[in-house]
């Protein structure tokens, strides 16, 4: 028989072992999160960007890229009411990013540009900060939203990247929709790349190699997520594939730190891995996002030659849109009210 003091000992122990089993359990952790989150509703954020680089008043028209700004407004709502219904950072960056595809004045999906044979060749990427997993596509001739494949390879595929013919037969496989490569050309296209042909300009010169699309956000749970998608660069040849489907150069998320996506002279933001060096610097210094941005950014990229710029969101919902070229166009939208698109610094 166990003297008295052993089994009150017995007892506290079984008490102690409850105790941690009820702390462990799914449910029980589940219940400690929604009280947390009830306490303190988290700060809900997306950002979004069409392209980075020298951006002439002239061309945006005489409205001043008022269809621009719509552009923009559009798919930053569709992809804050997402969030705003309790979806994931996945599902609102997914969601902005096909609005932006659909969109001829950027360059992704409808209205890329073109490459040195004509055609349109798509490149997208996408990664969720929960759990880092990614998905990207590159070479992509005939999917209507290129954005859509990078995921189908994240969350339907042992794979995170894949090419040309072989990401078109996944995507055929997956039952994606799929157009003709002619569906992606727009006339300014055609006549931009005729332009750098003749050599009346360079690539990445006006409103011509810019037009990359982008969105990161954060949703209720706390977890990031980033998309980038684009046409590239225009007389592109040789197969040629910039950041924006490289997992840490164009594209990056990871709750840890922030998520980023990425626009620019792509073979310099490949080379300064820009997008991870960001969420780096956040996790490892324990700098802020603007911060780290900015070193980046402003910093190692310009002194490396590297035109273009970030949009980000780190873990508390602080939205970081930072470029070192004239323009930018971007915009942003929080649950505190903020809200904004923008085309120049001010
Ligand atoms: N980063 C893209 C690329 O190099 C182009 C751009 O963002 O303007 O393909």
């Amino acid at each position: 028989m166990a003297s008295g003091r052993t089994s009150r000992w017995l007892a506290a122990v079984a008490a102690a072992a409850a105790a941690a089993m009820t702390l462990t359990t799914p449910a029980a952790q589940a219940a400690d999160a929604a009280a947390t989150a009830a306490a303190k509703p988290r700060r809900l954020a997306i950002a979004i960007h069409g392209g980075a680089g020298v951006i002439s008043r002239e061309q945006l028209g005489p409205d001043g890229g008022a269809v621009y700004h719509a552009g923009l407004q559009e798919a930053l709502d569709a992809g804050y009411a997402v969030l705003e219904k309790g979806g994931s950072s996945l599902d609102a960056v997914t969601t902005a990013v096909r609005i932006l595809e659909d969109n001829p004045l950027f360059n992704a999906g409808r209205g890329a540009v073109l490459a040195h044979d004509g055609r349109a060749y798509l490149d997208a990427s996408i990664m969720s900060g929960k759990d880092l997993a990614a998905g990207a596509v590159t070479g992509v001739t005939t999917v209507r939203h290129p954005i859509d494949l990078a995921r189908r390879v994240m969350e339907d595929s042992p794979h995170v990247m894949l090419s040309g013919e072989g990401a078109e037969e996944f995507a055929g496989e997956r039952g994606l929709e799929r157009v003709p490569n002619e569906w992606f050309i727009t006339p300014t296209r055609k006549q931009q790349l005729e332009r750098v042909l003749r050599g009346a300009t360079a690539p990445r010169n006006e409103l011509q190699g810019l037009g990359t699309v982008g969105a990161v956000a954060i949703d209720a749970q706390g977890h990031l997520a980033a998309a980038t998608s684009t046409g590239g660069m225009t007389n592109k040849r040789w197969g040629r594939i910039g950041d924006a489907p490289i997992i840490g150069a164009g594209t990056y998320a990871n709750d840890a730190s922030c998520a980023v996506s990425a626009t620019g002279h792509g073979e310099y933001f490949i080379r300064s891995v820009v997008a991870h060096d960001i969420c780096a610097l956040v996790e490892y210094k324990g700098w802020s996002l603007q911060r780290a941005a900015a070193e980046v950014v402003k910093g190692k990229l310009v002194q490396r030659g590297g035109e273009g710029g970030i949009i980000a969101v780190d873990a508390k919902g602080e939205v970081v849109l930072e470029f070192n070229s004239p323009g930018m166009f971007r915009g942003m939208r929080d649950s505190s009210g903020r809200r904004m698109t923008a085309i120049y610094e001010r």
